[in-house]
């Protein structure tokens, strides 16, 4: 099929076997393992992963490629339709109850990735893996630490939820057509110590977009309203934001919601 490229949907498609086969590789599933593509595309990946499964799920937003997939009548395919961001995944979840791991995968919009990861924290309890290509420079931010100039809102928000890796760098010439900007991909493992509950995540979710608020001030302006309910320090209110570890907003996060509870009862 002629396929005419849709920018508003983010469509770079992969077309070097060696990344695809590695990106495949690098999800590690069973044949009956249950897996949900997020973009199938024209089917770079799709075509890997129907050889590998028993069963394979995709989810695709460009009535086009629909048309392609459903034209297809594999019978190991469910095709959802629906834009991912709506898409209500616990639909998926019901569908492949029972034996067998479950990923998401996908090579992302990457105009709309971040509010993707966002989307996919509140599954990741049901999740064993997601393997994404993203931009390179949201992987950067997303594996960085405390102290990094690029760490902030995605790298504490994700690292409180998932143990994270890179997986493999991917230059632009891999795709057709190819991106301004480099890429890569990366392995999300849902914690399995997660200890935050959902009240105590949303906490970490204000804490941390007020703390970055202002990158350039210190905590004692941009948490001038929580300082007294999270027992900061003389030095942290001294810091910014970017100088905090995940480990410390995660300790403020639960201080917030006990004294919230607290002042509930
Ligand atoms: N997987 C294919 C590949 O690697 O060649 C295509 C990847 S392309 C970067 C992104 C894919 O996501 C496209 O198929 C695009 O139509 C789809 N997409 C974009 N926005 C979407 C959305 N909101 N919901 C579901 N799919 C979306």
């Amino acid at each position: 099929m002629r396929h005419q490229v849709k920018k508003r949907f983010g469509q770079h498609f992969l077309v070097d076997q060696g990344v695809i086969t590695q990106i495949v590789n690098s999800i590690a599933c069973q044949n009956s393992d249950h897996v949900i593509e997020i973009g199938p595309g024209m089917g770079a990946m799709t075509q890997l992963l129907l050889d590998r499964l028993d069963h394979l799920s995709i989810v695709e937003i460009d009535r086009d490629l629909i048309d392609y997939w459903e034209k297809q009548g594999l019978s190991k395919l469910t095709i959802y339709g629906r834009d991912v961001l709506k898409f209500d995944f616990s639909e998926w979840f019901k569908t492949t109850a029972g034996p067998g791991q479950h990923f998401i995968v996908g090579n992302l919009p990457y105009n709309i990735s971040s509010p993707i990861l966002f989307h996919l924290v509140q599954y990741a309890n049901q999740v064993t893996g997601q393997i994404f290509m993203l931009q390179k420079e949201v992987i950067d931010r997303m594996l960085s630490q405390a102290g990094d100039s690029e760490f902030g809102r995605l790298s504490v928000m994700l690292q409180a939820r998932y143990d994270m890796s890179l997986v493999l760098d991917v230059p632009p010439e891999c795709f057709d057509p190819p991106p301004k900007v480099d890429s890569a991909v990366v392995r999300m493992v849902p914690k399995k110590d997660f200890s935050l509950s959902s009240e105590e995540y949303l906490a970490l979710e204000k804490i941390v977009t007020q703390a970055f608020s202002q990158r350039r001030k210190v905590l004692r302006n941009n948490l001038s309203s929580f300082k007294n309910l999270l027992g900061m320090t003389e030095q942290e209110l001294g810091q910014r934001a970017q100088e905090i570890t995940v480990e410390r907003y995660i300790e403020w996060a639960k201080a917030w919601a006990i004294s919230h509870k607290n002042a509930d009862q």
